[in-house]
């Protein structure tokens, strides 16, 4: 009989959950909208009341006993109080697992969405079966997520792995964070978009100018087309990754590094930049060693690490 958890993955536009069993096998799946407003408490109920669809939904079949919720949000590993937010700004120091669990009559677990996706990908994905190794996540931002040694890494206070803000550049562009020059500001898809903006003037042929809503889509399929423009915000995109990642490899010595998220999808217009960056300016033992490889779990990459988590877990959990 194969063990279940509900797991979910809470992102600032859409809540999506599913059931999942010990093999990695979705066998149901809600969805629904994160609340608009900024009422915490919609947001504890929409939660609750999801997965009560979902748990209906799989009566028949199986029985999970337990929600493990990824979120866009800093967890605090010792206590689960919500440390920062930025995306859903009304979770802010809150115990949300705590009071799904109330709602819900379940245990119930958060993880941080980038993490979640680390253990997602280590799990059944691209990192299957490596011991050490980090994943990047390039979507609107850039999240990241590092096992050590088969452990998700957490830091004292659930805030590591912030790689979409290591300073790449010391008086580049102005971040959300309070810095400036993180790599979110050159590797995102927010990034790539104004990145190729920027360029227009230098490039007055480029297709990109008869683009209305210029994203990091549309300049790609430029950039297939041979477009120089395109081609050239790509690359730059590549040179700012190759920085962050030389510094991620000297640091910790991984065996791969995971590059997942919508803006990954540019992979054959930034690969080669990135690599050849990443070569020359890391130490040359851990820059031979490491794999830097496209993730293979999509939007599922979360849930399934979430869900990971649950089920690897021994705790009775926060109810
Ligand atoms: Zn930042």
């Amino acid at each position: 009989m194969n063990k279940h958890v509900l797991a979910a993955d809470l992102g600032g536009t859409n809540l999506r959950m599913a059931v999942v069993d010990d093999t990695g096998t979705v066998i149901h799946r809600c969805r629904t909208k994160t609340p608009a407003s900024g009422d915490y408490a919609e947001v504890v109920s929409r939660i609750a009341e999801t997965a009560k669809q979902c748990l209906d939904a799989v009566e028949a079949t199986a029985s999970p006993t337990r929600l493990s919720l990824a979120i866009p949000s800093s967890v605090r590993p010792y206590d689960g109080m919500i440390v920062y937010s930025p995306a859903i700004p009304q979770l802010n120091g809150s115990r949300l697992a705590d009071d799904v669990s109330q709602a819900l009559r379940m245990p119930v677990t958060l993880e941080n969405d980038a993490n979640a996706a680390a253990v997602g990908e280590n799990w059944l994905g691209a990192s299957k079966d490596v011991r050490t190794s980090i994943c990047i996540t390039l979507g609107t931002g850039v999240g990241g997520g590092i096992i050590l040694n088969g452990e998700l890494y957490r830091g004292v206070d659930g805030t590591a792995a912030e790689i979409g803000h290591i300073c790449i550049e010391p008086e580049g562009r102005k971040c959300g964070c309070g810095s400036r020059g993180c790599l979110e500001q050159y590797a995102s898809a927010t990034a790539i978009a104004r990145m190729a903006e920027e360029l227009l003037p230098e490039f007055p042929n480029s297709i990109l100018h008869g683009d209305v809503s210029i994203n990091a889509h549309s300049i790609y399929n430029a950039g297939k087309g041979g477009d120089d423009l395109a081609l050239k915000t790509f690359r730059r995109m590549g040179y700012y990754l190759g920085i962050g990642l030389s510094g991620l490899v000297n640091l910790l010595n991984p065996e791969v590094i995971v590059i997942g998220g919508g803006a990954s999808a540019g992979w054959d217009l930034f690969a080669d930049e990135m690599r050849s960056e990443l070569d020359k300016r890391a130490f040359q033992q851990p820059a031979e060693r490491v794999k830097l490889l496209r993730a293979v779990l999509g939007d599922d990459a979360g849930i399934l690490g979430a869900a990971r988590l649950a089920l690897n877990s021994t705790a009775v959990g926060t109810a």
